[in-house]
């Protein structure tokens, strides 16, 4: 006889570039879903392919065992767990919430202790991967939070994850996504201004991004860039707002342990003149439109 495990219901809050794709990885997975997103619209695709769509993260929340967010930042994180008609309002005991955005550390703690004083279960678990692997299935979720609740989570993670790693208590999913797009930022930034001086010194552009893609600095940050800058496409799969808000989160996580990140801090100054210039719902690659906009006007 086959062995029918249920599979648990689950609300998804944000439906954006990452939270669209999840949602309709889970609907595909024949998953109960229930949908919100503020901007209603963008719950029309996913009520027609089945799911429930929320008026509101209460709503949401109050019909799910699992309730996943994958919205913008700390400010919409608050609005969707802790706002009016907010996911805890509607969030049954023992439900396991799990925060897949990347906050801040401190918002994260903060926000772990709100679900436990309703008795909820919390994991934080940012990702890795971006918008085709949010629709694969493909994405890596670094967690933070109990061993149990990760497993009780594991229905979840497995149809949306390539992988799971478990990298200690709260707030550790989001310390190590905070680290690694500092990581990420820096060198998008950094080939920003290469391109700057590439062109500025007489240099054949398509040249020397093959050289630079191809040689030692060639990292999976730089191909991807300079694929965008090669197509002229800047459309966003992940917003240069986004890197920005990283930046500065890892800049806080690292002031709070007294450890200096003073190349962080200065790519975050790239990334908001950027931000002024009018680039930040862009890809993060348009940080090379702007280096060079601020160069012609430097010229
Ligand atoms: P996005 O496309 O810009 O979507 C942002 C989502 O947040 C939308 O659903 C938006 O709702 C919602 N939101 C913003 N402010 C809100 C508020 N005050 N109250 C309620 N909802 C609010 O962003 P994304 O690319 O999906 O990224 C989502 C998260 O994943 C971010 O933390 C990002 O850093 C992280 N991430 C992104 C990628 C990537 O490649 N894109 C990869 C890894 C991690 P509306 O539609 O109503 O505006």
């Amino acid at each position: 006889m086959r062995n029918i495990v249920a599979k648990p219901s689950v609300a998804i809050l944000g439906l954006g570039i990452m939270g669209s794709g999840m949602a309709a990885r889970l609907l595909s997975a024949e998953f109960p879903l229930a949908v919100y997103n503020r901007n209603r619209e963008k719950c029309v695709p996913l009520g027609a392919a089945g799911a429930f769509m929320a008026p509101t993260p209460r709503d949401a929340a109050s019909r799910a065992e699992i309730v996943l967010s994958m919205v913008a930042d700390d400010a919409a994180s608050r609005d969707v767990w802790l706002g009016e008609s907010g996911a805890l309002q509607g969030a049954s005991p023992g439900s396991v919430l799990i925060e897949s955005s990347t906050l801040s550390v401190d918002w994260v703690r903060t926000l772990a202790a709100a679900a436990v004083e309703c008795q909820c279960k919390f994991l934080d678990a940012p990702v890795t991967g971006t918008k085709p692997h949010a629709a694969s299935g493909e994405l890596l979720f670094l967690v933070g939070g109990s061993a149990e609740v990760l497993e009780e989570a594991q229905p979840v993670f497995s149809v949306l994850g390539r992988d799971v790693i478990h990298l200690g208590p709260i707030g550790s999913g989001a310390m190590m996504k905070l680290v690694n797009n500092f990581l990420c930022g820096v060198q998008a930034a950094s080939f920003a201004e290469a391109l700057c001086l590439v062109d500025a010194g007489g240099l054949d552009r398509a040249k020397a991004i093959s050289i630079l893609t191809g040689g030692a600095p060639g990292s999976g940050i730089l191909k991807r860039m300079a694929e965008r800058e090669t197509s002229n496409d800047f459309t966003a799969v992940f917003a240069l707002q986004w890197m920005a808000k990283d930046l500065a989160y890892a800049i806080d996580a690292a002031s709070d342990q007294e450890v200096p990140l003073a190349v962080a801090t200065a790519s975050l100054s790239v990334f908001r003149q950027a931000m002024e210039l009018g680039y930040g719902g862009e890809d993060f690659a348009a940080v090379i439109k702007s280096a060079q906009k601020q160069r012609q006007r430097n010229t």
